[in-house]
């Protein structure tokens, strides 16, 4: 009898185990909508499940695509770095932290005493939290004194921040709330596919369209998001300033100026007027390759809107004009008043996690806090005041992400240290970058994995992911979000901003860097950022355990600032600008070697370099390669079937990736996703070639020609 009850007792302890499970509450890592999640683990006796469950925000409303259901495989994942690692004879040890941090501030000194203090760089990324992304930029101002810092971001907002802060002279990535997107009456997706970029946003455009919204998409490809559209524009790539100059020009021939508007709150008009009057439609339409008819409806249904939206994006951004394409819609946008109203607004969505507020607090090369500029005086002296040390001590600006890694190539930049990003991969003619590198006297790279930048680091850094990290980001639509820690750290894995602080230590600087925790460095960037456009003074981590906050938010009484511009623009006389731009693409061009427009972007299921989503077993069964999209009538001319390996090749090298049929691709124009490295790598092959404003690549544009491979194991 006793060991019946006894049985059972340990049954039902089993039971009970089995059962067994917790939640905590946490934000998807990957895009910019930042949803809102519980990650369950269920244990049963001794495996553990994990389930992501959406939970309920004003941005997602409790909605959750692939890449957040399994954002946390990745940083389950058994390839975690756990411990700091040392390159010794080519193969990577383990080392103490003390060591790693030692090895760190004794290579900068040198570094920085044998080549100057600007041959010690930094580069960040999108992703990181506010908080570290703004240490990061005090540590390479204040730590290293270096010029040399810039960020992954670079290749993501540059163009559309330039032309924000020219045009209204404030850059946030959404002038108004996504719930104004179902109040308009039109729609213009220009470059911008959030059916795989944003999926949780695609609901908003649902309902625009239920209340009767026209939507319009701009893209070379039909692309999931242009699957909704009541009217695809499949321009020639390259070609977005031209197609906005003649819609502007269509605005301005059919009488649809909003003339109160422009008299005031813009300046310019007359200027813009005169150089729109002199554009001939018949150069437009050669240029962009859409047929007058089509320009016409689109400036048409936008012209007529009594509120109206458009949303800009990588598509067109990423092009060595994409500051003039942004500036063009900005025309567009002012010639017809449409902005500063519910359902009237202008926005280029943002890319990364974090790629709003990475980009306001100072880990680009002219940034500091706040959105201040390096070079403003008055800017030097504030945030010197608040940092603690004089304003001749900041160094002035320096060089665009791409330009640093030609310094690198040059032997200008000697010593760098990487932080969320993963260069090798992503950056624009990737291959010369990956040569760059290992001419490198010392590469420290703080990452989770082993990445491909890590891979050729002397020293690699474990850093904690966003399950584990606790701080805020600063979503799509310029709202602050508190991501809470879920989980603890494993193995001897370290936050970035602690290893910044200890590195600062090193170097004796550790006054400067006196943080116990992501709040405190939050509460200093509050104080950076006072006064400054990007103003969080009133957000503090209590009130964003209970809401969302928009800035500008000066005081903690202040409700934030949802919609931007309703009574003036951010320049000093309250008034947006008219830009006068060339719309001519001058640009790399097809010939008859190289006779298609290669096109590059992002798939549903994989982020940026793929470091994490090609490690989560769910994501990369969903796409476990880079494909070519290929129209099937170009395809069929050059002998290339379905499933087919297909050599890439551009003027700067070559990929390899599968052929995938797709008919609502120009026949001109290829795709290609650009996660993947290795062979696969489409960024070994894309143009270098800068946007002279903004220093943006032209990931969106080169010419390439394409043959098919001899595949003995699907042909
Ligand atoms: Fe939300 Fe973006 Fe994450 Fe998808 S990838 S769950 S849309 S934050």
């Amino acid at each position: 009898m006793a060991m019946t009850n006894e049985l059972l007792r340990y049954f039902r302890a089993k039971e009970k185990e089995r059962a067994s499970e917790t939640a905590a509450a946490t934000q998807c890592p990957f895009c910019s909508v930042q949803c809102t999640l519980q990650l369950v683990e269920e244990r049963i006796v001794e495996r553990r499940r994990y389930k992501a469950v959406p939970t309920d925000n004003p941005t997602s409303n409790g909605r959750l695509c692939l890449k957040g259901m399994n954002a946390h495989q990745h940083a389950l994942h058994p390839e975690r770095l756990l411990v700091p690692l040392a390159k010794v004879d080519g193969r990577f040890v383990r080392v103490g932290w003390e060591e790693a941090l030692s090895l760190i501030a004794e290579r900068i000194i040198s570094i920085q005493k044998e080549d100057g203090v600007d041959a010690f760089a930094v580069y960040g990324g999108g992703s990181l939290t506010n908080e570290e992304a703004y240490l990061l930029g005090k540590f390479a101002r204040v730590a290293l004194k270096t010029r040399h810092i810039d960020y992954n971001g670079r290749f993501c907002m540059s163009a559309a921040a330039a032309a924000m802060n020219d045009a209204f002279g404030l850059d946030r990535g959404l002038t108004n709330p996504l719930s104004d997107i179902p109040l308009a009456q039109t729609i213009i997706l220009a470059g911008t596919n959030v059916a795989e970029c944003q999926p949780t946003l695609m609901p908003y455009f649902y309902e625009a369209k239920k209340n009767g919204a026209f939507i319009i998409v701009v893209d070379p490809r039909e692309t999931k998001t242009a699957a909704l559209a009541d009217l695809h524009l499949p321009l020639k790539p390259g070609t977005d300033a031209a197609l906005a100059v003649g819609i502007g020009k269509v605005l301005l021939d059919e009488g649809y100026i909003d003339e109160a508007f422009v008299r005031e709150r813009t300046v310019g008009f007359a200027e813009w007027k005169q150089h729109i009057e002199a554009v001939e439609m018949d150069e437009i339409v050669r240029l962009t390759d859409v047929p007058e008819e089509k320009i016409r409806l689109a400036a048409r249904k936008y012209g007529e809107a009594a509120d109206a939206i458009v949303l800009t994006a990588r598509g067109l951004e990423q092009q060595t004009d994409g500051y003039a394409a942004v500036r063009q819609w900005i025309n567009v946008v002012l010639a017809t008043g449409n902005i500063g109203r519910p359902g009237s607004g202008f926005g280029s969505i943002t890319g990364q996690g974090n790629g709003q507020g990475g980009r306001e607090h100072g880990q680009k090369a002219d940034q500091l806090p706040g959105y201040r500029s390096i070079e403003h005086p008055q800017h030097r002296r504030y945030i010197a005041s608040v940092w603690g040390v004089a304003p001749d001590e900041l160094p002035r600006k320096g060089v665009s992400a791409y330009e640093m890694m030609q310094k690198i190539g040059a032997g200008e930049i000697t010593g760098l240290l990487v932080m969320g990003s993963n260069p090798v991969v992503s950056s624009p003619n990737a291959a010369f970058v990956a040569k760059a590198m290992q001419k490198l006297k010392f590469l420290v790279v703080a990452d989770m994995f082993l990445s491909e930048t890590a891979e050729l680091a002397d020293l690699v850094l474990p850093v904690s992911s966003y399950l584990e990290d606790e701080g805020t980001v600063t979503n799509v639509e310029g709202r602050v979000c508190f991501r809470p820690a879920a989980r603890k750290r494993p193995g001897e894995v370290k936050h970035d901003w602690e290893i910044l602080c200890a590195i600062a230590h090193k170097l004796g600087k550790g006054r400067f860097f006196p943080f116990t925790s992501a709040e405190e460095i939050f509460n200093e960037l509050r104080l950076a950022s006072r006064g400054g456009k990007a103003d969080y003074y009133g957000v503090t981590y209590e009130r964003l355990r209970r809401e969302r906050v928009y800035w500008p938010c000066p005081d903690a009484h202040h409700p934030g600032t949802p919609r931007l511009f309703t009574e003036r623009f951010a320049h000093p006389d309250g008034k947006a600008r008219f830009a006068v731009l060339p719309f001519r693409p001058e640009k790399e061009e097809t010939d008859e070697w190289y006779p298609f427009y290669l096109t590059t972007g992002r798939v549903l299921a994989h982020y940026l370099s793929g470091t994490q989503t090609r490690r989560s077993p769910a994501l990369s069964a969903r796409q476990p390669e880079a494909v070519v999209e290929i129209h099937p009538r170009t395809a069929k001319r050059y002998g290339i079937g379905p499933g087919m390996l297909v050599h890439i090749e551009t003027r700067r090298g070559a990929a390899v990736v599968r052929s995938r049929y797709n008919d609502q691709i120009r026949e001109d124009t290829i795709f290609v996703p650009f996660h993947w490295s290795g062979l696969g790598q489409i960024n070994n092959v894309t143009s270098d070639e800068l946007d002279p404003h903004c220093r943006m690549p032209a990931f969106k544009r080169c010419a390439a020609r394409v043959r098919p491979v001899v595949d003995l194991g699907r042909n």
